[in-house]
């Protein structure tokens, strides 16, 4: 191994960007040098497009992300024009489904609704920011839990986590009463109706500064530290293959976007944190394929509704003066709709659910002038409950070695079913929805199942484990026989998981990181390879 190790790092999401962190801070003479197939779209790199104020702007940044359902933005990406027929499906915007319809597209008919995000910062410039910790058998089952407290405070510093966002919203404090009148009796200590916590910075005018994959990065991304001179990213550039002799990785072959040139990067460790389908795919394109890779496929069903809140039960625990601070506040910053963040987190036995109730003055859907909760001066509350979908292998992506897909990687088909224990808690969860609405106000959207894949939190594909029979990564994010490769993402979680898992994935993240540089460390001061 050189004296000055060089990590190779596959995507440029939250998780990507945490282990570009930890080991450049661990290791002063290391370089990262990170690929990202997607383009920039932020002038900070991985920031978040909600802080984007300008909507032209925004919803720029959102199409460029859309990789192969970018419109016209497609040919700048590397992606063929013609070859892409838009699916009758349309993804939440800043994501592409991955069946997408047309050629090239991956098989999901039974996942339909499952996207990803192509652009610098991963699915980390899009997403909402919930960083809920897991609880009881969420938690990953090897990790003793003092050490998981080190890493999961590591984890939310990392995303300045705010335990209190929205607290002091008169609004958002009466919806926990109301919800805690309901349920509060049911819930055990420590589990009870409380605030979301949300990464991010609160700004003096009482707007959030959303985090992304730029939090992460943080002095990495600053002009003139010593991390930052270490560090390189390199956006459009798709990592096509690992190269490797079946124990050690010597380095990437890649490809620029932009001139369709490839070539090859020689790096010390690789790390893999594309995602939960396109991490396997292109451990499954390098021929590195554990017999687990892609399965046990899992995300967390979401049953969902919108309430009216209810004005005279509202007004008893909100006076009218602090509704119109409130509503005064809240129009400072009219390109953020959420308002207050609240939940239900899960518990056992009892309540294996994980509520999110987000408080908004204006409903998510248009609703006629003369519907009787238009213009509720008291505001609408989104609702989701997650439930649990329990592993198993034979749900997830099969790879192709005859179909390619519109990057030309290995395609691949996801088999997915829910099965009885699943629906049935899902039935569960629509009643609990059902009371936490009407105990808040009026149903303008009744309670339903989202379409397979809506979560958008995909996990189990490379789960982590110490039986490398069902894990493809160890106890430490390497994968199962090699010493130099790392995988990353929510695709590790191997447990069933009822909320946003991104706080645990970056967990999972820096006990991987802390572990790499250690053993890059050591091979430094031996002057060896680590692999
Ligand atoms: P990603 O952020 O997906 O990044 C992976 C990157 O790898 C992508 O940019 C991709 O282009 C790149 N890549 C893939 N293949 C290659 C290749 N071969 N070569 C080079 N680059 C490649 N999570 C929460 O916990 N809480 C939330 O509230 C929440 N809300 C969300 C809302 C939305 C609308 C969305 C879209 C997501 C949300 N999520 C949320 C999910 C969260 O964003 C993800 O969990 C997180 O971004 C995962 O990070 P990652 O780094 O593993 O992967």
């Amino acid at each position: 191994m050189t004296a000055t190790p060089t990590i190779a790092v596959v995507g440029s999401g939250p998780i990507g960007s945490t282990y570009a962190r930890l080991l450049l801070e661990a290791l002063p003479d290391a370089r990262v040098i990170m690929f990202e197939a997607g383009p920039q779209v932020t002038e900070r790199p991985g920031e978040s497009v909600r802080n984007i104020t300008d909507p032209d702007e925004k919803a720029r940044a959102r199409e460029k992300s859309q990789g192969p359902q970018a419109g016209s933005f497609r040919e700048s990406l590397g992606i063929p024009a013609g070859a892409i027929v838009e699916g009758m499906f349309t993804a939440r915007q800043g994501t592409h489904l991955l069946d997408f319809g047309g050629p090239g597209s991956a098989h999901a008919q039974a996942f339909p609704a499952a996207a990803a995000a192509t652009n610098v910062g991963g699915q980390g410039a899009h997403w909402t920011c919930a960083i809920p910790r897991p609880a009881f058998s969420e938690k990953l089952p090897f990790i003793a839990d003092d050490e998981w407290e080190d890493l999961v405070s590591t984890a939310e510093d990392l995303l300045h986590k705010q335990s209190a966002a929205f607290s002091d919203s008169p609004v958002g404090a009466a919806i926990r009463t109301l919800l805690d009148r309901e349920f509060g009796a049911e819930l055990p200590e420590g589990y009870g109706v409380s605030t979301l916590p949300v990464a991010g910075d609160p700004q003096p005018d009482g707007t959030m500064r959303w985090a992304g994959a730029d939090t992460v990065l943080g002095p990495l991304i600053e002009p003139g530290t010593d991390t930052a001179a270490r560090f390189e990213l390199r956006d459009l550039t798709l990592v096509r293959r690992i190269e490797h002799d079946g124990t050690t990785v010597r380095g990437l072959v890649v490809e620029d976007l932009r001139t369709r040139e490839q070539s090859f990067v020689e790096a010390d460790a690789v790390v893999v944190a594309a995602d939960a389908f396109r991490s396997p795919q292109l451990l499954w394109a390098s021929g590195i394929r554990p017999a687990p890779l892609g399965r046990y496929l899992t995300e967390h069903h979401v049953v969902i509704s919108t309430v009216a809140l209810d004005a005279e039960r509202m007004s008893a625990l909100v006076s009218d003066e602090e509704l119109e601070a409130e509503l005064a506040r809240r129009a400072t910053n009219p390109a953020d709709p959420v308002a207050a963040v609240n939940r239900i987190p899960f518990s056992e036995p009892d309540h294996p659910y994980s509520a999110q109730i987000m408080y908004a003055e204006t409903p998510p859907f248009p609703l006629p002038a003369d519907h009787p909760a238009a213009a509720n001066r008291w505001g609408y509350v989104n609702m989701g409950f997650g439930t649990r979908k329990f592993p198993r292998v034979e749900d997830g992506a099969t790879f192709s070695d005859d179909e390619l897909d519109y990057r030309g990687m290995p395609n691949f088909t996801i088999d997915y079913a829910l099965t009885e224990r699943e629906n049935a808690e899902i039935a569960e969860a629509t009643e609990r929805l059902r009371r936490a609405g009407q105990a808040l106000g009026t149903f303008i959207a009744e309670p339903r199942l989202l379409p397979n894949g809506s979560s958008l939190h995909f996990m189990g594909t490379m789960r982590a484990g110490t039986d490398p029979a069902t894990s493809v990564a160890d106890p430490y994010s390497r994968v199962w026989g090699f010493e130099n490769l790392v995988v990353g993402g929510n695709g590790l979680i191997p447990t069933a998981n009822t909320m946003n898992p991104t706080l645990t994935s970056i967990a999972i993240a820096v006990r991987g990181a802390r572990h790499l540089a250690d053993q890059l460390r050591a091979a430094q001061r031996e002057g060896e390879s680590v692999g």
